[in-house]
């Protein structure tokens, strides 16, 4: 076993030795003449000219040795269906999917939009796309029209692949109709749209552009669709991330790198071994489903599991019977899920044997010692904290336990990942803070290691500018988060640097959310910012000027007014970007230059206090504010 901090010094120090090493743990087939070329900084190119694919590495290496092996096991209890794949079928499955999609007209390079709840076709369709060298691009299924729109207008999909409709807690909650106004509303139009019917909502299908799953899935049924070798750097996936700025960024990923860090982080950060059944309990539409849903725990020959469902449903204990029933041993969450279970009865945590389980991973927000310390003990089993960006594909800051077995310290994500250069910058001097409990903005020096975004989609200037332009003087991949690191390396998370905020792990751009509730024809002007929640560590609080202030004079009126603009975010964006609240205030507190004064508001809204205030123009602004949101 290495001694954790020689391991990560030597994957600084010796990069190339040390990422041909982890190279070893995937399948090439030609093998690669430069581990990292990075002659064109911020640009990191790795494992030059190696030939691999995602698709072969995930599943048919493991069909050839193992094919009754369980690999995807898919658990529904929104439709009550359970479906074991070994690797053998998976890759049947993945086979006749690929065999679609090309028959419908997608090559090499072309992208293919996945819009689908949590089922084992979105899967095949993720698989399958790997396998020929497509481009996925999955948006949530959360993601309402005009979210929608975007994300096809900027990934400009050869085929959009998506279902009649999801559940959520036994409702049917319909796809179709938001595909079709997107669909509508962007300029690019797919050739085809591939669907999945579920049989849980009936639609009208558009001729001569949708095709219908069940039918061409019969008619490829035997299908054998040989992987495509890639090279390294050509892009697998692009996933739609937020930003500062309405407009959605495609991160975008590449093929033989990611495969090399997945399969690496498998190993020394989550401990997964073949055989074994991973858990991750998040959805395909976010990085974590891309990487530890999919990915990750194929590559390295474990099963997945694949919940489409509530935690709660039917009842609090139905995440712990699948770890019992599948002698899960690693699972993956979010500290929301946590704190929502914390509401329920303890018993059920108790009620299912857990032993299989080594450990259980939260990640996506900060975490809370309480519910830390709460989950660690109701199940019994080490909580271990991970943090990462959609744009890193694999954790930036974890506790190594594959490496050497480390003490976690409650609040803390642990220590830089090996690969990971991370710094903590001053904000104003740019220079490196050493001295322990001093904050500052977390940085990571190039180059990236494998597996992160190798640029946003079609945009190479926005990705040097947005990531590695903005800490000034230097050129280094800032992460947006502040962050303090103690005496013994263990970094602390204290909240993003720009104006993203993160509701129940779900991340979400503050800009996108006003630029939506501004298309309301009564709204002048509008601020959201992220306010702090017990259950989902925040949530969006709109304060919105109206051309008519009359109109929402009386409370009953503002409350109409209120519901009607939550119905827009609703239809647009989707639930999942919902404010909280839409409070009507005269004015909004800027500075002289005309800056909205986003912080004060959001410190207003916490009950702290909003710190220095000399450039704001109108105090009495925010004074307003404050009357609103101070309990009675
Ligand atoms: P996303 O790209 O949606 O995964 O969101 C990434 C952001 O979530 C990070 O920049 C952090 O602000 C936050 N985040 C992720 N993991 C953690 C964690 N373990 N602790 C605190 N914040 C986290």
């Amino acid at each position: 076993m290495a001694h954790y901090p020689d391991f990560h010094r030597r994957s600084i120090d010796d990069r190339d030795g040390f990422w041909r090493e982890q190279a070893a743990l995937i399948d090439w087939e030609t093998p690669f003449s430069q581990v990292c070329a990075y002659s064109r900084p911020p640009f990191a190119h790795w494992f030059v000219g190696g030939r691999t694919n995602l698709c072969h590495n995930a599943v048919d290496r493991h069909a050839a040795q193992r094919p009754d092996a369980p690999a995807l096991i898919w658990v529904s209890t929104e439709v009550d269906q359970e479906v074991v794949y070994s690797f053998r079928q998976l890759q049947r499955e993945v086979e006749r999917m690929a065999a679609i999609l090309q028959d419908l007209g997608v090559k090499q390079g072309d992208r293919v939009l996945v819009y689908m709840p949590m089922t084992a076709e979105a899967a095949f369709t993720m698989l399958a796309c790997a396998r020929i060298g497509a481009v996925h691009s999955v948006v949530f299924g959360g993601f309402a029209s005009h979210s929608l729109a975007t994300r096809i207008d900027d990934a400009e999909p050869t085929v959009i692949v998506s279902s009649d409709a999801g559940s959520r807690g036994g409702k049917v909650v319909p796809y179709k109709p938001l595909l079709d106004e997107a669909i509508t509303l962007a300029k690019h139009k797919p050739a085809a749209v591939l669907m999945v019917d579920r049989g849980l909502a009936p639609f009208s299908r558009v001729a001569g552009r949708d095709a219908d799953y069940a039918e061409l899935r019969a008619r490829h049924i035997d299908a054998q669709v040989p992987c495509v070798w890639l090279e390294s750097s050509e892009p697998s996936y692009t996933l739609y991330t937020s930003g500062t700025t309405g407009k959605p960024k495609g991160v975008q990923r590449d093929t033989g790198g990611y495969c090399v860090a997945l399969a690496a982080s498998m190993k020394h950060i989550y401990m997964g071994q073949p055989g074994e059944t991973y858990f991750s309990t998040s959805d395909i539409g976010w990085v974590v489903g891309h990487s530890y849903i999919i990915y990750g725990p194929l590559i390295a020959g474990m099963a997945t599991i694949m919940y489409e469902g509530l935690p709660t449903r039917p009842d609090a204990g139905v995440w712990w019977s699948l770890v019992e029933k599948y002698k899960v041993s690693v699972m993956f969450s979010a500290p929301t899920a946590a704190r929502v279970l914390k509401k329920q009865d303890p018993a059920f945590l108790t009620r299912y044997n857990l032993s299989s389980l080594k450990a259980l991973f939260l990640a996506g927000e900060p975490l809370d010692e309480p519910t830390a310390t709460w989950i660690s003990q109701a199940i019994g089993k080490p909580i271990i904290d991970n943090y990462w960006q959609t744009e890193t594909g694999w954790p930036i800051l974890a506790i190594c336990n594959g490496v050497e077995p480390a003490p976690t310290k409650f609040g803390s994500p642990g220590k830089a990942v090996y690969g990971f250069d991370v710094r903590l910058i001053d904000e104003t001097t740019a220079e490196e803070i050493t001295e322990p409990g001093k904050k500052g903005v977390i940085a990571v020096e190039g180059p990236l290691p494998p597996g992160c975004l190798q640029t946003i989609w079609r945009d190479d200037e926005r990705y040097v500018k947005t990531y590695w332009q903005s800490i000034h003087k230097r050129t280094m991949y800032s992460t947006f988060d502040w962050g303090v690191k103690d005496a013994d390396g263990y970094f602390y998370i204290l909240g993003r640097t720009d104006d993203v905020i993160n509701v129940a792990g779900h991340r979400l751009g503050t800009r996108e959310i006003e630029e939506s509730i501004s298309s309301h024809p009564n709204v002048a002007e509008v601020a959201v910012v992220g306010v702090a929640d017990n259950l989902k560590g925040q949530v969006a609080m709109a304060f919105a000027v109206l051309k008519d202030p009359a109109s929402a004079a009386s409370p009953a009126d503002a409350l109409a007014l209120e519901g009607e603009i939550m119905k827009l975010v609703d239809s647009q964006l989707g639930a999942v970007a919902r404010p909280a609240r839409v409070r009507f205030v005269s004015g909004l507190p800027k500075t002289r230059s005309g800056k909205l004064l986003r912080r004060a508001i959001q410190a207003v809204c916490e009950l702290r206090d909003p710190g220095d205030l000399t450039t704001i123009e109108d105090p009495s602004a925010l004074q307003q504010i404050r009357e609103l949101v101070t309990p009675a």
